[in-house]
């Protein structure tokens, strides 16, 4: 372990205690940097390090709403602005009751060092509340999603905080801010992206990041000379993320072998055709069912896609931590040729450092699934001139910006045996261009 590493420990145990999650973000990051953070002097000097780690301000407060029965419910809100160097907080919220403190934490960091690969002029931040909303009825989560902004509003701004999106929040939840935000302020303007077209959204922000995971993913293997034409393909999660990865799969002539939720897997055993995605697309997103209850492919109940089938390509694409070192053991043992991360650090760190062991093409979160907050960008872009730009401009964007993200991933990295390492790449060209700017701004 080097001084630095030792130094982010002891201030991680001090000034974040139990905040899992966040202290193994920030360790993968500081692992690939340690280096050249050593060689250069000024960094310690202006105390990046602790800079970096500690979030410019973390909101938190009371969300009350009555549910259908006419009991008051009580949850706990967030948003956590991490940093503003390289333009206004940008980030999801996210709707789940394993969202906590350490998971924001950990999201609004890596968040910094996605939006900072897109190239785009855009800080990170990321929010959310403990709130559930599964079983809960339109007229509670529209409820609920008023109470959120009741305080959210009060912190956000087109130029100073845009959330989006994330987790159970889709374009649905995003018209119910966004009308609280409008109706509290009087004040039409970009403040959330993800919006529906109808009003202000961008075409194409729905697809992004599965879309733009896949373009990720062929950039990877053709700088490795490979393809991924007829490639058996595990996909993990039926969110948006994940049903739009495998769409993109599937144009691009790859076979979709597996979709999973939290009850179990759905294995296509020769590829799931673009039927079988429509109608799992119609029960998951639109009728917010179980792919239990599908009637196309095999089901295998409480089994995840690493362990339900064979494929050489990985696409988590569900949430953080789900492939563990023993999945992660299974899939190189069945002949991984690469992983590309739909979630935010979906790997434990035993998955991450088997990964890393084994030398296999590794697209790490904050690059490949950078999509999303790409596209984000461009709504913002859009809202700020008063445009609405077509689907075919903005995914000709989209797959430019992840041919840049996928270019800065290898900027400053060697190929070790023949591959590039990703990982180290992305915290590499991230660190350097936050590092960068706010040794600019001075001590602030
Ligand atoms: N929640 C998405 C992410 O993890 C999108 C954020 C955004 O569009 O601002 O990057």
């Amino acid at each position: 372990m080097t001084k630095l590493q030792d130094d982010i420990e002891n201030y991680l145990s001090h000034s974040h205690p139990h905040s899992d999650e966040y202290h193994q973000a920030v360790r993968e990051v500081f692992d690939d940097i340690a280096e050249v953070y050593r060689k250069e002097p000024a960094y310690r000097r202006w105390n990046i390090a602790e800079r970096m780690l500690e979030p410019d301000r973390i909101v938190r407060f009371r969300v009350c709403w009555e549910d259908d029965n006419g009991q008051v419910q009580v949850n706990r809100g967030w948003r956590v602005q991490f940093n503003n160097v390289l333009g206004a907080y940008k980030g999801g919220i996210r709707f789940d009751p394993s969202v906590n403190e350490s998971v924001l934490k950990f999201l609004g960091f890596e968040q910094c060092f996605k939006n900072a690969l897109t190239g785009l002029p855009m800080g990170g931040g990321k929010g959310g509340a403990d709130f559930d909303p599964k079983g809960r009825s339109e007229r509670e989560i529209m409820r609920f999603c008023q109470a959120y902004m009741q305080e959210l509003h009060r912190h956000i701004g087109p130029n100073v905080d845009v959330p989006a999106g994330d987790i159970n929040v889709g374009p649905r939840e995003i018209g119910f801010l966004y009308g609280h935000y409008v109706k509290l302020t009087n004040r039409w303007e970009g403040v959330l992206t993800g919006k529906s077209p109808g009003f202000g959204g961008s075409c194409g922000r729905t697809e992004a990041t599965g879309y733009g995971v896949v373009y990720f993913l062929k950039n990877m293997l053709q700088a490795h000379d490979q393809s991924l034409e007829s490639q058996r393909v595990l996909i993990s999660g039926a969110g948006t993320v994940a049903l739009y990865a495998a769409e993109k799969c599937i144009r691009e002539g790859a076979k979709v072998i597996t979709v999973s939720d939290s009850r179990g897997t759905r294995v296509f055993r020769n590829g799931m055709s673009e039927k079988e995605l429509v109608s799992l697309r119609t029960l998951k997103l639109e009728q917010h069912g179980s792919l239990e209850d599908a009637d196309c492919g095999t089901w295998h109940s409480n089994k995840t896609p690493w362990f339900a089938a064979k494929g050489a390509i990985a696409l988590p694409c569900a949430t953080q931590n789900e492939v563990d070192g023993k999945a992660m053991k299974r899939l190189i043992g069945n002949d991984l040729l690469a992983l590309c991360e739909g979630a935010n650090m979906p790997l434990t760190q035993e998955a991450h450092d088997k990964l890393i062991d084994a030398n296999l093409l590794y697209g790490p979160g904050k690059a490949a699934n950078a999509g999303g907050v790409a596209v984000s960008g461009l709504e913002r872009s859009q809202n700020a001139s008063l445009q609405s730009w077509s689907m075919d401009k903005v995914d000709t964007m989209l797959s430019g910006i992840m041919e840049d993200i996928h270019n800065r991933c290898i900027e400053h990295v060697k190929r070790k045996d023949g591959i590039y390492p990703y990982s180290k790449g992305a915290n590499l060209y991230a660190f350097k261009k936050l590092a960068e700017a706010m040794m600019a701004y001075g001590v602030k």
